[in-house]
């Protein structure tokens, strides 16, 4: 089905500037690898994020998870936990368990919708086994305790591995930009998120050493000598990736501006009794959160822009543990805000330069369906 406003319209380089770098690739005969295009951007995307901060790149933020998560811990037996919250995208309770590890859920706090800080200090003060922390900054909305959050790791020694997945550019409430917090920030390049590439992830680490075995485990646990020292898997990301990614990165700034343009316009307009979560405003702007009055006024705004050929979303509904396969894992307490917010949820399009009449679109079907 087509929309008049679809939900992503991302604003991808030109055909003559991909023209150019593919030509540039195959003059260089280097199509993947770790090649020049790779290197510059890894080196560009750490230089950007600063703090100290060696990026590493792979071939999309799921597979960078696993790669932290083994990297970090190691493989697990099936018997240790790892702290992450139901209200997020699959792929990061999907990374623990990958590594052998068993997500445990955690709530979210009612007004920024990130994780709920004293459900994990419980969870770690109880006789459970925990081995780390998958903190998702939630919609690339900076968490305003990340401080309290790194505090809480570091007391019980375990990682805090951040997934930042679309908050490239976002920035904590310090101002400083997501990337240099916890053991690791993971970002994705997906194209669905304000840094669209088609496919691609990237970590963002102070910690060499951890940099190091990232850049192994994704290339198949090759030390040196191009024999398997560790385990490994591919996750490398191809040079047109690469190079399509050094266009984007060059407007970032831009397109983070423009889409806090549509943030802004979407909150004069939204209906009484409803809100946005806190930081939404500073972030990158991956979609507009809208929480609704009620599970009601939320279906009936849902079918209504639909209606009006305007493409929305639910994110995150349902939860994570509310999806079949995760639906028996253990919860440090009911996830009683998560439960609530999912229910009245919507996600609006926002498109970096969206056009007006789009924008004009979005807001009269939101202001229409709240009356
Ligand atoms: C998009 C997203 C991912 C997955 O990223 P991919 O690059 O598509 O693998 C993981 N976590 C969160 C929170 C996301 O939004």
């Amino acid at each position: 089905m087509s929309f008049d406003v679809p939900f992503i319209r991302p604003r991808m380089p030109s055909v003559t500037e991909i023209a150019e770098d593919y030509e540039s690739i195959v003059a260089s005969n280097w199509f993947s690898n770790f090649g020049p295009k790779e290197r510059e951007l890894a080196r560009r995307l750490g230089e950007y994020v600063d703090g100290g901060v060696t990026a590493v790149t792979m071939n999309n933020a799921t597979t960078a998870l696993i790669a932290l998560v083994h990297s970090l811990l190691g493989r697990g037996d099936g018997s240790r936990r790892v702290i992450v919250p139901s209200f997020t995208f699959a792929a990061g309770p999907a990374a623990i368990e990958w590594c052998g590890y068993v997500p445990i859920f955690v709530d979210i706090e009612p007004d920024g919708l990130q994780p709920d800080l004293e459900q994990a200090r419980q969870a770690l003060s109880s006789d459970r086994t925990i081995a780390a922390i998958l903190l998702c900054n939630t919609f690339g909305i900076g968490n305003a305790r990340i401080a309290e959050w790194e505090q809480l790791a570091g007391e019980y020694e375990i990682p805090l591995i951040v997934d930042s997945a679309a908050g490239f550019g976002s920035r904590y409430s310090d101002g400083r930009l997501l990337g240099a917090a916890g053991s690791a920030e993971v970002f994705s390049l997906h194209v669905t998120k304000p840094f669209a590439i088609g496919e691609g992830g990237v970590v963002t680490t102070r910690d060499l050493d951890l940099a190091q075995k990232l850049e192994r485990f994704q290339n198949f646990g090759f030390g040196p000598g191009r024999a398997a020292e560790d385990l490994g898997t591919n996750g490398k990301l191809a040079e047109i990736m690469a190079a399509i990614g050094l266009r984007q990165l060059a407007g970032i700034d831009r397109a983070i501006a423009s889409r806090q343009d549509v943030v802004r316009a979407y909150r004069e307009a939204l209906p009484t009794g409803w809100r946005m979560p806190t930081g939404l405003g500073a972030s990158s702007v991956c979609f507009a959160t809208l929480i609704a009055l009620d599970r009601t006024s939320r279906d009936d705004a849902f079918a209504r822009l639909m209606r009006a050929g305007v493409e929305v979303r639910r994110y995150y509904e349902p939860a994570v543990h509310r999806q079949p396969h995760f639906a028996g894992f253990e919860q440090v307490a009911p996830l009683k805000v998560t439960e609530d917010i999912s229910d009245r949820v919507i996600s609006l399009p926002v498109h970096e330069e969206m056009e007006a009449s789009a924008l004009v679109k979005v807001v009269s079907a939101l202001t229409q369906a709240s009356s």
